[in-house]
């Protein structure tokens, strides 16, 4: 009999999948762990979809290529996803209505790759209708152990949000429910909620990870990747899902380091940009704070810390909400009641079908953002609006390129504030869409983004730090994130869970 003081959830994800190898712990043992802790903890509205049946075959499969000695490098450890990526054995909704119970005929392919890499699907994610929001507050999906719709819940404070469109993925991590999630990032959806519930988050440079089997909402900002407590964890987790697929022909064939291997390579030597323009007016006491002390635990670490401008920071919210809102109205214009889930009923005739079927399928939110975005790109709002919007992404992108020049990495606040209360920002857009200030920028540029924990505000919530990296570079951004992680040393858990 192996000791094993620590509970299976309290391990990282590098330490559970080692003790699966090692078989201190069978993967069935793990998975029956893992679901029985989810129940256990219904109130979070984590989980939108779970199938044992399903999890504790893929685990039986598992011990088995273990036992075989043909196991691959996640053999037997629970994992969960992002309710956007379809899988053929749960349900997928994209969280919303238009695609309450649609059961896909194939898996993403992140999905396949875990499982190829022995990973064990405990189940489905809440997120916010179609990953547009930054509070997980507009799910159309009724959580498992609710009768309605609710709201994901921050572990830290289940008063407050944790942040969004991915805010589930990071829920279940922070609440120790599993040891790592996949999320998507098209505006900050991984590093914003990784940021308000105290873990760690990588959104990859585009074009990393296959979107094949992603639900889309704006194809050229939107990126797959992973939530865990440690950097070392979300180096391993990303690791097996990155590369080229030939059926996504945005993912680019550039190969995958091992990035496990170079995280701890320290930051000595290393040039950290600081840009200017994130001391943005109003910028909080705390964050600003907790922005200081990362500049002082790199420096500490070896790191020259120098001063960059991204002077068309101020342009990327807005070009963000032109954009993103044009892409998701041509994209969601294949939700028409033929194709995919949800049909009005008894229509009287073809347009009556569309019309209805899109009335009642999507939530608020979205219908506002395919609204803003058929307007900007209709004839004669086009350029005023979208082209102009394309040429300050363009600008963006530049700021970045010549930025890179004169440093290797680049340290921002991740979020604006610590979690903030449920139903707070709900009545007013665009103070929601200023949660997204220091996220959407990396997207528009395709650069890779990472939040980081980095202490607690005074009020005991956590803060995030967010490293930006050059295209193709996240091997900087995770030494970086490395040694701010050594440096904050955060232990600090959410209580009661
Ligand atoms: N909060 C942003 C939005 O609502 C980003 C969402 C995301 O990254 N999926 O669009």
């Amino acid at each position: 009999m192996t000791q094993n003081p620590t509970a299976l959830h309290d391990l990282s994800l590098t330490e559970l999948a080692s003790q699966l190898r090692n078989r201190q712990v069978s993967a069935v043992e793990a998975a029956q762990h893992f679901l029985a802790r989810t129940k256990a903890h219904p109130t979070l509205g984590a989980y939108v979809a779970l199938n044992e049946d399903a999890t504790l075959a893929q685990a039986q499969a598992a011990d088995a290529r273990i036992a075989a000695g043909t196991a691959g490098p996640l053999a037997g450890v629970p994992i969960a996803h992002k309710d956007i990526f379809v899988t053929k054995e749960f349900p997928s909704t994209a969280g919303s209505k238009m695609l309450a119970g649609y059961q896909s005929p194939f898996d993403a392919t992140v999905v396949s790759k875990l499982a190829e890499a022995g990973a064990v699907t405990l189940g489905k994610l809440n997120c916010d209708e179609f990953a547009m929001g930054s509070a997980n507050e507009n799910s159309a999906i009724a959580p498992l152990g609710f009768d309605a719709p609710a709201p994901v819940r921050n572990p830290w404070d289940t008063s407050r949000i944790p942040g969004g469109s991915s805010g589930a993925s990071a829920v279940a991590v922070a609440a120790r429910l599993v040891a790592a999630t996949t999320g998507t990032d098209t505006g900050g959806s991984i590093r914003q909620p990784a940021a308000l519930t105290g873990i760690a988050g990588i959104k990859p440079t585009y074009g990393r990870v296959s979107r094949w089997g992603v639900v889309a909402f704006a194809s050229s900002l939107d990126q797959a990747g992973v939530f865990a407590r440690s950097v070392d964890d979300c180096a391993l987790f990303l690791q097996t899902i990155a590369g080229h697929d030939e059926k996504d022909s945005t993912s680019a064939n550039v190969a995958v380091p091992d990035w496990t291997a170079i995280v701890d390579a320290g930051v000595k030597g290393m040039r950290i940009g600081i840009p200017k323009e994130y001391r943005i007016k109003g910028l909080r006491a705390e964050v600003e704070a907790s922005w200081e002390q990362g500049i002082k635990w790199l420096r500490e670490a070896g790191a020259e810390i120098v001063d960059i401008t991204l002077p068309h920071t101020q342009y990327a919210l807005p070009a963000y909400y032109i954009l993103a809102p044009a892409e998701c109205s041509s994209n969601l214009a294949r939700y028409d009641g033929v194709r995919y889930g949800h049909r009005a009923a008894n229509p009287e005739n073809l347009l009556d079908m569309y019309e209805r079927t899109r009335a009642e399928g999507f939530g608020q939110e979205v219908k506002a953002r395919i609204m803003v975005g058929t307007y900007v790109l209709s004839a004669g709002y086009y350029d005023a609006y979208y082209i102009k919007a394309q040429k300050l992404r363009r600008l963006i992108y530049n700021d970045f390129v010549n930025a890179f020049e004169h440093c290797d990495a680049i340290l921002t606040p991740a979020t604006p504030s610590a979690a903030f209360a449920i139903g707070e920002k709900t009545d007013d857009p665009v103070e929601m869409y200023l949660e997204d200030v220091f996220t959407v920028s990396a997207n528009i540029a395709g650069v890779p983004g990472m939040s980081v924990p980095a202490g607690l505000s005074p009020d005991g919530l956590p803060l995030g730090l967010q490293i930006l990296g050059k295209h193709w570079d996240e091997a900087s951004v995770f030494k970086v994130a490395r040694a701010i992680e050594l440096a904050a040393n955060f232990t600090a858990k959410p209580e009661g869970i």
